[in-house]
């Protein structure tokens, strides 16, 4: 599958060129239309009964066109875009032409332009020509061909043609357009010293008076808000007001803000942001710049310099050398009407299109939250991603940018059916090799399981110059079940390590190497800052700056906190714990409020609000400190807190109120002050599966399955292998059991510390109607991994390792496995993970369009994995396999037993368990190092009954 196109020559259809240009800001509209029958013939009109014809009216941002009528939708619709295609000056048959006929169409053309007919056309270009005759004294004409070439699409793509480094030096279009204004010498001239053509003979008068608007129309003056940005990086970037009176050209008072006497000097960039957006700079042409240029048209080239310094950040913006002071604007005449448009400009805009070059800013812009929103780190779900997908994103960079289109396509893709040979080959079980690794204490990395579900997706990026240069590839190993998510991995991959340049250009070429090893990304380095050297031309200076800023203005963060009277963020949370609590994978909704804070100023700016924000805790979506505290919360509860400053154009990107922003950043110590309530929580996909399939939920199945074979055993000492969040520990609490001691390990420090704060506050209740008395003398949680050994947990009466292992490497699993029965020795082992032949069932009633029929295999080879966290999911085959094997080596017997569904049915329980149990034989060793020494663990709560 190959999407966008290095040297692709396939012939657009005309749809395809609009979309090309447009996107969806292109609007078909059908309509029916019922013709009267043809001729009169009666025949016909029966034969036509009930068939209908179709017109098909497009809306672009500029122009309408209604097609003719056709039989099918299809044609109409072409049509259209065809009928656009004209009106838009859109060539899209240019390549067709030798150089001589272009030349030749260019002449024509710039004729047409002058021409009296041309005056009153409705065209973007047209209104330039009658304001610059309405001043006084100049019925001439005089144009700026910047103008010319930058609305005339047909002279555009003609030069282009004729010159194709005009690509990338637009400026080479000045001697074209004056070569061919030469040969039309009798009617037109180009006055020394200017870049502008006018014509030699002024308008006939009754030309000028039938196109010259009637003052009624627009008498009014407009104020036009645009931005003005400096070459001198330490001047600052400022918006100012253009007043423009109704009969003024406001090209001649853009070009007085430069310094200039009217628009003859004026150059014209060409649009800057968003694909289809008007908003263009404008800057002034150099007095040295004009006075070289040679009476010889064709040493131009060589003549082709500004003597005016580069403006970098204004380079930067639009991707085209721009020099001196420049205008930032969205101004212009449009095909819909005669009257001037235009868009308030304001540094809120000039600050969007700014971080629009850059992966997070695409990505923050997308979500509309410029100081919250971060690219997360990982693509779980599609379901989970909220924002523009990791894939547009990059294709958005890539434009603004001024790179190829990325070029994505899928490699070795392995069809589920037929498993190529390879592959075959690192399935064929090894018992023996498994066997031998394990007496020696390591698991093969290839354990020998045969997987049945195969990932069959794995796909490569590659990102080439607009020269159709290789500057990046990125090919990770990492396959996958749908298409769709290995396209958004692999490109979130490459945004990832482009934002840690974006991030800090100064990053070393070594460091952005490992970076790019990490991330199976190859980049030529020298095509790479080539590329993306403007960027780093304004911010080199610009971001050492900014970065000092920041850290100088929030250095004082902690002081600001007590000050504010904040202390530490966790004891700001308000309101009533309610349980319900995101953990990874959770989707949460919170309404928030971000507020500059300034130290010693008492009104607080509003920067950033939200009512209604969606993400996905665990995978870095928004910035790190709110992420901490809204895991910390539960439904219903408020939080307010100080997070640092975030660099200064995200700040101004959010806000219309940039003065007073601006003047507090200047002036003090600043924080950004956030008050959030949660909202929602949505559980991850698994849990809400569990609770809304299983009656009671598997997950309470699971612990009363666990309470059966406690009471059974009259078991002291229980320890619970990966507890989480306590789910298992805090419900055994409201049984009678016969435990005195419950410990739980995990390696999840936010799980653990909430399973301390529930467990704690249930212990330290007096026994009530729901929670019974019981002989419970000692509780503690541990971090640390349930793979490494800890002698404090050995020969325990049971101990449970509920949906953990599904959460581990296959090898780990097989580590854990031989870990607990040859050094841990509990006397019963509850272990469970889910069964992947269940998920036909639950994701088939999910997926309500599916028969579900269990035992197609095909449809089971599609099903998802319950949680994205999942490594693996085993049949009930192979997780027999696992534990027979486990239970042989250390002397131990098992049965198998589940939850959910009906075990002696196809296709098993939803959740299966083995239950391990010491063989009387079996010799304990005596633990060798019970000295502190050997604890691996660290105790992260523990309480005692004398604590009551
Ligand atoms: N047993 C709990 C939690 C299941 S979620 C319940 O049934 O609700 C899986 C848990 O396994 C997570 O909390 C995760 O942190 C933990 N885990 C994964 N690998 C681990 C390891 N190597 N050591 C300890 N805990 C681990
Ligand atoms: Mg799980």
């Amino acid at each position: 599958m190959e999407t966008g196109g290095a040297g692709r020559k396939t012939v657009l259809t005309p749809k395809a060129v609009i979309h090309q240009k447009f996107g969806s800001k292109a609007c078909y509209t059908i309509e029916e239309v019922h013709e009267p029958p043809q001729n009169g013939c009666p025949g016909l009109a029966i034969a036509q009964k009930g068939a209908c014809l179709f017109r098909c009216n497009l809306e672009l941002p500029d122009v309408s066109v209604v097609s003719g009528t056709f039989k099918r939708k299809r044609d109409a619709e072409q049509s259209a875009a065809e009928l656009a295609i004209e009106k838009l000056g859109i060539h899209t048959r240019t390549n067709d032409l030798t150089s001589e006929e272009a030349c030749d169409e260019l002449v024509a053309r710039i004729n047409y332009l002058f021409s009296n007919e041309f005056l009153s056309a409705l065209h973007p270009l047209s209104g330039h020509f009658r304001d610059a005759m309405q001043r006084e004294g100049d019925c001439h004409c005089l144009v700026p061909i910047s103008v010319i070439f930058a609305y005339d699409a047909r002279i555009c793509n003609l030069s282009k043609w004729i010159d194709p480094h005009m690509e990338s030096n637009p400026y080479l279009v000045i001697p074209c357009i004056l070569r061919a204004a030469a040969k039309l010498s009798e009617s037109l001239s180009a006055p020394k010293g200017q870049l502008s053509l006018q014509r030699k003979n002024p308008y006939p008068s009754e030309v000028i008076a039938s196109s010259v608007i009637e003052p009624s129309l627009s008498s009014k003056r407009s104020l036009i808000e645009v931005v003005h940005i400096p070459h001198f990086l330490d001047k600052p970037v400022e918006s100012i007001t253009l007043d423009l009176s109704p009969t003024g050209y406001y090209l001649d008072l853009i070009a007085k803000q430069l310094g200039l006497c009217d628009a003859a000097k004026v150059f014209i960039s060409r649009p800057v942001g968003r694909a289809s957006s008007e908003t263009r700079l404008y800057f002034a042409a150099s007095e040295t710049f004009l006075s070289d240029l040679p009476s010889d048209l064709l040493d131009f080239k060589e003549a082709l310099h500004f003597r005016e310094p580069l403006n970098a950040r204004a380079t930067y913006l639009c991707g085209q050398d721009i020099y001196g002071d420049a205008i930032l604007a969205n101004i212009g005449y449009t095909w819909k009407s005669k009257d001037l448009s235009y868009e308030n400009i304001g540094l809120q805009s000039y600050y969007r299109m700014l971080i629009n070059k850059t992966p997070s800013g695409i990505y923050k812009l997308s979500r509309e939250a410029m100081v919250t929103a971060q690219l997360p780190s990982m693509f779980t779900t599609k379901a989970n991603w909220r924002g523009a997908f990791p894939r547009d994103v990059l294709c958005t960079f890539c434009r603004q940018q001024r790179l190829s289109e990325p070029i994505i396509s899928s490699v070795g893709v392995i069809p589920s059916s037929s498993k190529s040979s390879d592959k075959q080959n690192l399935q064929v079980t090894d018992s023996k090799a498994v066997q031998e690794h394990a007496n020696g204490g390591t698991i093969a990395e290839n354990n020998g399981q045969v997987v049945e579900s195969e990932d069959t997706f794995r796909c490569e990026v590659r990102i080439y110059s607009k020269n159709q240069e290789l500057v990046l590839e990125c090919s990770p190993k990492d396959t996958f079940k749908k298409q769709f998510d290995s396209i958004q991995n692999v490109s979130l991959k490459v945004l990832l390590w482009l934002d840690i340049y974006f991030k800090d250009l100064n990053v070393s070429l070594e460091r952005l190497t490992s970076y790019a090893d990490a991330l199976s990304i190859q980049f030529n380095s020298q095509r790479f800052f080539q590329e993306l050297a403007s960027y780093r031309s304004f911010h080199s200076g610009l971001n050492s700056e900014v970065q000092e800023e920041i850290s100088h203005k929030s250095k004082d963060l902690k002081f600001l906190c007590t000050y504010l009277g904040y202390g530490d963020s966790s004891l700001n949370i308000h309101g009533s714990d309610s349980g319900i609590s995101p953990s990874n994978g959770s989707l949460v909704c919170i309404s928030y409020n971000v507020s500059l804070k300034a130290e010693g100023v008492e009104v607080r700016e509003t920067i950033e609000k939200n009512d209604d924000y969606e993400f996905e805790i665990g995978s870095g979506c928004v910035i790190p400190c709110l992420e901490a505290i809204v895991q910390q919360m539960s439904l219903g509860q408020s939080a307010y807190f100080c997070a640092e400053l975030v660099p200064r154009e995200f700040i101004l990107a959010a806000t219309l109120n940039s003065a007073r922003i601006l003047h507090l950043l200047d002036s003090s110590a600043c924080c950004l002050e956030y008050s959030c309530t949660l909202i929602r929580v949505t559980e991850p996909l698994e849990a809400r599966m569990e609770q809304a399939l299983f009656s009671p939920p598997l997950s309470k199945q699971r612990v009363e399955f666990a309470v059966k074979y406690i009471k059974e055993s009259h078991a002291c000492t229980l320890v619970d292998f990966g507890c989480g969040s306590g789910s298992l520990l805090d419900s055994l609490l409201n049984y009678q059991t016969s435990l005195e001691k419950i410990v739980g390990v995990d390696i999840s420090q936010k799980s653990l510390s909430r399973a301390a704060k529930i467990l704690h506050s249930k212990l330290s209740t007096e026994p009530n109607n729901h929670v019974p008395r019981t002989p419970i003398k000692s509780a503690v949680l541990y971090d640390g991994s349930i793979t490494d050994f800890d002698p404090r947990l050995c020969e325990f009466d049971i101990a449970t390792c509920l949906e953990v292992i599904e959460h581990m490497e296959e090898d780990q699993a097989y580590l854990f496995g031989n870990l607990v029965l040859s050094s841990f020795c509990p006397k019963l082992l509850v272990v469970s993970t889910p069964n992947y032949e269940y998920n036909v069932i639950l994701q088939g009633s999910n997926l309500s369009s599916q028969e579900g029929d269990p035992d197609d295999k095909t449809q089971l080879q599609s099903c998802k994995f319950r949680n994205h966290d999942h490594k693996f999911e085993w049949t009930r085959e192979q997780f027999n396999h696992w534990a027979r094997d486990l239970a042989t080596r250390h002397n131990y017997s098992v049965e198998f037993s589940g939850v959910g569904g009906l075990g002696h049915m196809e296709p098993g329980y939803a959740s299966q368990i083995a239950i391990f149990r010491r063989s009387e034989t079996r010799r304990v060793h005596p633990i060798g190092d019970k000295a502190e020494s050997a604890y691996r663990y660290q105790v992260i709560w523990e309480w005692n009954s004398r604590n009551k």
